[in-house]
């Protein structure tokens, strides 16, 4: 039997992905050859960097002077990659959760960093607000999605200097005005691909500002001067993310995912809310994420975490427990998550609360 797959990555993906993609595995494009034996410098094989690139384009909708990039290292490489080629004085950085934190400290292996605001000190159970962006700052970083603490930042802020965003959980899941950024970068195994694989959207003029010698692989002026083909690309993870970028298209674009990701997330929270069990720790509602959805046991059930898995597991449910340092469960309800899933979490949830 199929699971329910909230991973948080890697995550679940759409059938249309994993079926087309185990096809190429076999034969890619009818040339007798797998998708893992294929030349990157096939024609065949450019034509799918190049459709992928294009796709993410399209539904995007990014503006010209901008260019596309797949790269290897994960997101986590480009929290080095960003200050490397951008922290040239001082950068400011939004410390939001784990992942922000992680990415400030390879910062300030390059540079002055300034930290504009911080909800660590509150378990990062919200996104700050309230802060001033330094207009002397080389670039403003932030995460749009705390995938671990399940909040997001779901508007496209305005910085007075490039704005440089890790949207590794949330990327894709509704439309983006891109032109309002410097650089879009993450992961692709929370919503487009499998792991091995990351994207950059950079502005093409940000490679103007770049103030020291940097590694050809840590290089964002050398991978869009190569077109993400300087070294040998991840090609089949590529070639997956092409399978999800064609699904989204599909189905009618960000517009449309997005319509579904707010259905599902609403209804997830409604329950988490309604349910006598169950709350969420965030202190603001208005942060809470649509990827990934935190929620816990009330203290007074705080012991029947074990119970709720059970359940859960017996229904197909899997990858709900929360990161270890929040507790409780998190679902992660990427794109390619069905509404029939959360359906089936919450029916869950309303069988534990009977039951309790
Ligand atoms: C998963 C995740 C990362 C780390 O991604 P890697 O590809 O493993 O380096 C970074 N940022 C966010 C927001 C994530 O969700």
């Amino acid at each position: 039997m199929k699971k329910h797959i909230f991973n948080p990555g890697p995550s679940v993906l759409p059938e249309f992905t994993l079926k087309n993609t185990a096809g190429a595995v076999m034969d890619f494009n009818n040339t007798g050859i797998s998708i893992m034996e294929v030349s990157h410098r096939s024609k065949d094989f450019e034509s799918v960097l190049n459709e992928a690139i294009a796709l993410f384009r399209e539904m995007l909708d990014i503006p010209a002077g901008y260019s596309v990039l797949f790269l290897h290292g994960g997101a986590s490489l480009q929290f080095v990659m960003i200050p490397y080629n951008f922290l040239n004085r001082k950068a400011a950085y939004l410390d939001s959760g784990s992942w922000a934190s992680k990415a400030i400290k390879e910062a300030k292996l390059f540079g002055e960093v300034q930290v504009v605001a911080s909800s660590k000190e509150q378990n990062y159970t919200f996104v700050p607000s309230g802060y001033t962006i330094p207009e002397d700052a080389d670039y403003f970083h932030i995460t749009t999605n705390n995938t671990i603490f399940g909040t997001e930042i779901k508007k496209d802020i305005d910085s007075p200097v490039p704005l440089m965003a890790d949207t590794s959980s949330d990327i894709l899941s509704r439309p983006m005005d891109v032109s309002k950024y410097g650089l879009i970068y993450g992961g692709a195994q929370k919503n487009l691909g499998p792991a091995g694989v990351g994207f950059a959207i950079i502005k093409d003029s940000m490679l103007e500002n770049v103030g020291r010698p940097v590694p050809s692989l840590l290089s964002y002026k050398i991978h869009v001067e190569n077109n993400s083909l300087y070294n040998t690309p991840p090609c089949l993870a590529i070639y997956a993310c092409l399978q999800t970028l064609k699904w989204l298209r599909e189905l009618g674009g960000l517009q449309a995912i997005h319509k579904i990701n707010l259905e599902k997330s609403r209804m997830l929270y409604d329950e988490i809310d309604r349910n006598r069990m169950f709350m969420s720790p965030l202190t603001n509602a208005d942060d809470r994420s649509v990827m990934n959805v935190v929620f816990v046991l009330k203290p007074e059930y705080a012991e029947l975490q074990e119970q709720f898995l059970e359940l859960a597991k017996s229904k197909g449910i899997v990858g709900i427990k929360g990161h270890r340092s929040v507790g409780g469960f998190r679902a992660s309800i990427y794109n390619a998550l069905s509404l029939e899933s959360v359906k089936v979490l919450v029916g869950a949830m309303k069988e534990f609360e009977s039951r309790s």
